[in-house]
């Protein structure tokens, strides 16, 4: 079996609390959430992180954005929302397959830590 939590988790090896998918992705609820609504949107493709993307999945980056703006609506956040894409360790990317974080519900601050 994979290493990589998010393909077991795509793959249906770990269990999730899935809110939508996608042909090509898989949305779920963080499992230790920052905000009232903090959802994940990740490709079923492994990607390690936006560094490894190329050209070839600018559409799949497009279709993660439109899904995170789809769920906002249907969480009841589309009028006030986040979507953070931590890249590399010293951003703060602990789980190295592509993810959105998708947050709201609660005012949010800026600059973010
Ligand atoms: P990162 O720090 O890489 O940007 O975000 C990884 C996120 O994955 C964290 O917010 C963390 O809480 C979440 N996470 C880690 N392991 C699991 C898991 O097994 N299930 C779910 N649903 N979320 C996870
Ligand atoms: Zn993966």
């Amino acid at each position: 079996m994979t290493e990589c939590i998010f393909c077991q988790i795509v793959e249906g090896d770990l269990a999730s609390d899935v809110v939508r998918e996608g042909s090509e992705w898989l949305a779920f609820r963080d499992s230790n959430p920052q905000a009232p609504i903090h959802i994940l949107i990740v490709p079923r493709q492994h990607i390690a992180s936006l560094e490894k993307v190329s050209e070839q999945n600018s559409l799949l980056l497009g279709h993660l954005l439109l899904a995170a703006k789809t769920i906002s609506q249907e969480q009841g956040i589309g009028s006030d929302y986040r979507i953070v894409l931590n890249t590399g360790e010293g951003a703060g990317q602990s789980v190295f397959h592509l993810h959105l974080h998708l947050l709201g519900g609660r005012a949010l601050g800026w600059p973010p830590g």
